[in-house]
């Protein structure tokens, strides 16, 4: 499949793991919005939230739980925000569910 993430879930493009298991992958962002950026993906290709099928459900909520452990690792005590854009208006460029962990700074709200 041409898809850039699964590409890299593959190792066939290189990327800064932060974690892997079986189902999912978190790696850093090659152009980093905060002092820590990174990404956690699925490994299975689901192309946004918008794709998410009711089987999906549990693999989203460990997702999240793993999001928690590693914003610790990264030391964001001081808070962090999770997004996942979603197709043209919502900016999303990868049609592969990611949610994007920033931190280490203070973020604007709203977004632009
Ligand atoms: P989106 O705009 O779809 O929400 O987010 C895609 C993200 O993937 C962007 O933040 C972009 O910097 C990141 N990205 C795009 N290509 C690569 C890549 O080859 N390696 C890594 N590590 N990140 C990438
Ligand atoms: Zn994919």
């Amino acid at each position: 499949m041409d898809c850039l993430f699964c590409k890299i879930i593959a190792g066939e493009i290189p990327s800064n793991a932060l974690y892997e298991d079986e189902k999912m992958y978190a790696f850093y962002d090659i152009d980093p919005q905060s002092p820590v950026h990174f990404l956690v993906i699925p490994k299975k290709h689901i192309a946004s939230v918008d794709d998410l099928e009711e089987e999906d459900a549990q693999l989203v909520g460990e997702i999240f739980l793993k999001i928690k452990e590693l914003a610790k690792k990264e030391n964001l005590d001081n808070g962090y925000r999770v997004i996942t854009n979603i197709g043209e208006d919502g900016g999303q460029t990868v049609p592969h569910l990611h949610f994007h962990v920033l931190g280490g700074r203070s973020l604007q709200w709203p977004p632009g």
